[in-house]
């Protein structure tokens, strides 16, 4: 036998009930963004590396180690995006789309960082991202955030823990960091390899650590919250407000940082205990100064992106959903003559039932077992098609469900039985 060639490690296939629940995410987010009436955006995959390091920050993790960067045959740098929206203001500002406009977009598909694959994190995996420019907030950041909380309820989700905080304006940060750096040199003998490393580089970010063993240096640090200039102070007690005319239920998180550098003001996520480490399902924040800083007018900025693959495991968690489409009606075909005229009746059925899966028996088999295979598709009426039935223009349908006779019935009237039972 040839040798078989692997997928690539973090990079995985999503099929059979991955693939429904995955599904599931997309459709149920589109609907929840179309009654806001945010637009879809598409993207490129690829971008100049230059783009990342301007906006995500030269600091961060994803900048540092995790982009899949290489240089194409022209010897340009080019990276896999790690994530959305540093392609999205590019895109703003390259097709004038903020000027004297506001922009409510929103897109999906693949992200790509170098990290280490584990239960939720993954090397190739998919976000959907939100993105509104041209609004100071806070009213549009509490609009994002219900719209998340309308998503998650349109997907029957439990047990979402909404965190927000404040990250003030640069200057106020810039104050705070000087306090953070002298309080984590006071314990620097507990920190670990990687919050020594950031404490020099970016040591907000020390805040983020997942490392229980800094919980009691984080705890204690210093809080942002406590340095926020007015006007950054005005805007989340708005934002507070705001979420509980609507009786969004949410805790304050002093040390939620987020791990990009472009965010301001208010940040968000959304938290579950149910997916072990890797919890947060949602994330996002206000980045005011980024569209300025990779080349536009000033815009103000707010956004979110959330991990379909982490919801994906929430729902097969909670819901156990389906692994294959279940039919409504299955046709079978007995008998050589029904094969063609199969074909003709069930996209027949189709075309007037668009709202029905009508699942056809291909490639033969006995009376016995296709009638299984109608049974195990779920179908609720078989519709079966001998060579009888053929020649006298009739089909046979047999209740799959439920006891009771199965009927003959002429073409033209199947679509009416149908449509007053289905
Ligand atoms: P984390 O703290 O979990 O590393 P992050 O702050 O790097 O997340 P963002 O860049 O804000 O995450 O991405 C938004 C969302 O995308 C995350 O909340 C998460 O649900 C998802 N996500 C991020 N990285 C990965 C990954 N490597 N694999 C799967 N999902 C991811
Ligand atoms: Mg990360």
């Amino acid at each position: 036998m040839t040798k078989q060639i692997a997928a690539i490690r973090g990079m995985n296939d999503i099929y059979g009930q991955q693939a429904m629940a995955f599904q599931k995410v997309l459709q149920a987010a589109e609907q929840t963004l179309h009654q806001y009436g945010y637009q879809p955006i598409r993207l490129p995959l690829v971008e100049k590396t230059e783009l990342f390091a301007r906006s995500i920050g030269e600091v961060t993790d994803i900048v540092e180690k995790e982009m899949y960067t290489f240089a194409d045959r022209n010897g340009d740098s080019l990276s896999l995006r790690p994530e959305g929206t540093a392609g999205c203001v590019r895109a703003m500002i390259e097709n004038g789309l903020t000027h004297n406009q506001i922009q409510k977009l929103y897109y999906s598909g693949p992200m790509f960082r170098h990290e280490r694959p584990q239960k939720g994190r993954y090397r190739q995996f998919h976000q959907l991202g939100v993105e509104v420019f041209g609004l100071n907030g806070p009213d549009i950041d509490v609009e994002l955030i219900a719209l998340s909380a309308r998503l998650w309820e349109q997907l029957g989700l439990n047990g979402l823990e909404l965190q927000i905080n404040s990250l003030g304006s640069q200057q106020a940060r810039t104050a705070y960091r000087e306090d953070l750096v002298a309080y984590l040199q006071s314990r620097i003998d507990e920190l670990d390899e990687d919050s020594l490393r950031r404490l020099n580089t970016n040591p907000l970010r020390v805040l983020d650590t997942k490392n229980p063993a800094m919980q009691d240096v984080v705890a204690n640090a210093p809080k942002l919250m406590d340095a926020l200039d007015v006007e950054s102070k005005q805007h989340f007690e708005q934002l507070c407000a705001q979420l509980d005319d609507l009786g969004l239920d949410y805790v304050i998180n002093p040390n939620l940082v987020r791990g990009l550098d472009y965010y301001n003001r208010s940040v968000f996520e959304w938290v579950t205990k149910d997916l072990g480490a890797q919890g947060t399902v949602c994330a996002g924040g206000r980045y005011d100064g980024l569209v300025e800083q990779i080349g536009g007018k000033p815009t103000p900025a707010v956004g979110f992106a959330l991990g379909i693959e982490r919801l994906m495991a929430l729902i097969i968690d909670q819901q156990s959903p389906e692994d294959s489409i279940p039919a409504d009606i299955y046709v079978v075909l007995a008998g050589d003559q029904a094969a063609r005229p199969g074909l003709v009746l069930a996209e027949m059925l189709r075309d007037a039932l668009p709202s029905l899966s009508v699942q056809m028996n291909c490639g033969g088999g006995s009376f016995k077992s296709q009638l299984k295979k109608a049974d195990k598709s779920g179908a609720t009426y078989a519709v079966i098609l001998g060579d009888n039935e053929v020649s006298q223009q009739v089909a046979m349908i047999k209740p799959l469900r439920e006891q009771s006779e199965q009927q003959s019935l002429a073409w033209d009237e199947l679509v009416a039985f149908f449509s007053q039972r289905m």
